[in-house]
């Protein structure tokens, strides 16, 4: 799969592709926005706004492309809010699914949301219930003081040695207060939620965690399978949820008034797990001082890649300080691209599952692939790109992953949007990459919303005003065919910024040759360059800004190299190149961490300079080991192919 129209969903929902345009698939979001990010108390609002997916994946992200369809004033729930919802189902989406606009239907393919939403769209109780979860029938366990969140071991098979109350993986031993004897739990669809719901209604109180009718039940197109997990925010929970366990009580940000080690003491106790974690001794999911020290000092001295927040500052980075990653892309990045290499050597048994979770995750997020590989393989350049027969096998080890961390984590401080993560493959394969669908987007447009705020006394209406206003000139541009709103192409790769004439080596002469390259009379020699949508600056290794680092496939491996300079020869993009040595995995086959070192002697067989097509688009973060002569190299998008 590179994109949802690949999904067995799309498939379903819009049927086979047409020569003309007779449908567009759009996915909805609804979440609050505070008017006035400085004043809290000036109130909030909900706009239902929706992105088009039958547009090009390269426009239909943009802002300018998304549209909102209603603003609720935050302060009505249930009812007062389903009245909304059940107007827009009688008076424009029912005709618009089923008859729609000169021939072209506007069908619902999804709707995503963060947990609080999706609980009051679709008309449960809250995440931290007793039935936490919206896609299927899990059930919190009673902790002592209140829910616990883990149970992850149920959705392993059936008889397998992990359900076991102690088991041993790889030398560390994972520790759980029962053996687990529950088969997986039901999962929800249209057939059991419409019983559950009928039930909840007559006797007048929650049934399984259903309330009511959910919000959508009047739009023809609403199913079941409609909600999709939201990446975004589930990331965005364990990130904090991790280092909070991880770092323990600190003296800044959200380390500051955290206290739960002596609750957690008393669960260990009573439930007879880490029997040997000593009164007075560090939990054995706690980084002691030194090494929360240590791996301060890891983040400081990264190099990070350009047009991207360094999560470090005025001495000190997100280990000590949570206010570096305020932002959510920021917790997303220490998740997915941090948190393995950085606490290499520490809390192992912790690390062992933050590895196995991250790689699943990073493998369900799909790979990304030059422009050359691209073309060969006929998937878009730039997307992510899944094998669908790997995602189930992948889903199985998000789960060990997860059963292994609540083996070593407190099982009380697991949040409980953490189990939506047992259900991304099922939704992986049946709608496609969830970063498709992920929030991201709709986030950005609510800060853009904000800005049409023009006076905070009157903020919807002001609101509503600018939003029409805003529709109606996109519309007559859309008419006219502005140039602005089309003429943008799909990621390519080029050049860009000053350019000086370059004199080339024997070396690079003979390669370039090899190229197909054979008149050298005019070479440009570039320093940034562009690849499918991502900036990369040669020259920069070693700086603590180095956009240098590029990966690319050679006989059938990642490779790692530093870019010297770009290249222009005879219309055609090249980068002159260093290699770094064939990468070491000490976690092999999880190759999140990826170590390498400066090559002194140059290999004969390695080539100088290299097409920029075969450059893949992620960056690259380096982390220099203490040794001072190997480097952690850590991509953000994709995986190592070895
Ligand atoms: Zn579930």
């Amino acid at each position: 799969m590179s994109d949802v129209y690949d999904s067995p969903r799309w498939r379903e929902k819009m049927g086979a592709p047409t020569e003309t345009l007779t449908r567009i698939g759009v996915q909805y979001c609804v979440d609050g926005v505070s008017i006035s990010s400085r004043r809290p108390a000036a109130g909030s609002f909900k706009p239902w706004q929706l992105l088009n997916l039958s547009l090009a994946p390269w426009l239909r992200y943009k802002t300018r492309h998304m549209l909102v369809q209603m603003l609720i004033p935050a302060e009505l729930k249930s009812s007062a809010a389903a009245k909304y919802y059940d107007w827009a189902a009688e008076y424009e989406m029912n005709d618009l699914h089923l008859r729609g606009v000169s021939g072209v239907r506007v069908l619902l393919y999804g709707v995503t949301l963060d947990a609080p939403g999706r609980r009051e769209l679709l008309n449960m109780q809250t995440v931290s219930a007793f039935f936490p979860c919206p896609h299927c029938l899990h059930t919190a366990q009673p902790g002592r003081g209140k829910q616990c969140f883990g149970g992850y071991r149920r959705f392993l098979d059936v008889g397998s040695p992990w359900r076991q109350r102690r088991f041993v993986y790889e030398g560390y031993t994972y520790e759980f207060r029962d053996d687990e004897r529950r088969a997986p739990p039901v999962v929800r669809t249209d057939n059991n939620v419409n019983t559950m719901v009928r039930l909840a209604i007559t006797r007048n109180r929650p049934v399984c965690g259903h309330k009511g009718q959910p919000f959508l039940h009047k739009w023809s197109a609403a199913d079941w399978d409609r909600s999709m997990c939201d990446w975004m925010h589930d990331m965005k929970c364990m990130c904090e949820m991790l280092l909070k366990g991880l770092v323990g009580k600190g003296n800044n940000g959200m380390y500051k008034n955290w206290s739960k080690d002596q609750a957690h003491r008393q669960d260990c106790f009573i439930f007879e797990v880490f029997a040997n974690w000593h009164e007075g001794s560090l939990p054995p999911w706690r980084l002691s001082q030194e090494a929360v020290r240590i791996l301060d000092m890891r983040v400081r001295r990264m190099w990070w890649p350009h047009y991207m927040d360094i999560l470090s500052k005025d001495g000190h980075s997100f280990w000590t300080h949570s206010d570096r990653i305020y932002k959510c892309a920021n917790k997303f990045y220490v998740l997915m691209v941090l948190l393995p290499t950085c606490l290499h050597g520490f809390v192992p048994a912790v690390h062992k599952a933050i590895l196995l979770i991250c790689n699943a995750l990073r493998h369900l997020d799909g790979q990304v692939f030059s422009a050359a590989e691209s073309a060969r393989r006929g998937v878009l350049p730039g997307s992510h790109t899944i094998p669908k027969q790997s995602i189930l096998y992948w889903g199985k080890q998000l789960v060990r992953g997860l059963v292994l961390l609540e083996g070593s984590f407190p099982v009380s401080l697991l949040n409980p949007n953490m189990h939506h993560l047992v259900h991304y493959a099922q939704q992986t394969a049946l709608a496609g990459l969830l970063r498709w669908v992920a929030m991201w987007s709709f986030e950005r447009h609510n800060k853009q919303l904000k800005t049409l705020i023009r006076n905070p006394q009157q903020a919807l209406a002001t609101l509503a005003n600018n939003i029409h206003m805003n529709i109606a000139i996109r519309q007559m541009s859309y008419e006219e065919r502005s140039p602005d709103n089309f003429e943008e192409s799909r990621p390519s790769c080029y050049l860009n910024g000053r350019n000086k004439s370059y004199a080339l080596s024997q070396q690079e002469k003979f390669r370039l040759g090899m190229l197909g390259i054979h008149c050298l009379d005019e070479v440009r020699g570039f320093d940034v360059a562009y690849v499918l949508g991502l900036h990369f600056k040669a020259g920069e290794w070693g700086k603590r800004r180095c956009g240098s680092v590029v990966v690319t496939q050679r006989g059938g491996c990642s490779r790692y190299c530093i870019v010297k300079k770009f290249l222009k020869v005879q219309g055609q993009y090249f980068a002159r190149v260093m290699w770094l040595s064939t990468p070491e995995y000490p976690y092999d086959p999880i190759r999140l961490v990826v170590r390498v070192r400066m090559v002194r002697q140059v290999e004969e067989n390695d080539p100088c300079v290299i097409h920029i097509n075969t450059i893949v688009p992620c960056r690259v973060s380096v982390l220099p080991d203490t040794d001072g002569i190997h480097f952690f190299v850590m991509r953000d998008a994709g995986y190592d192919r070895a």
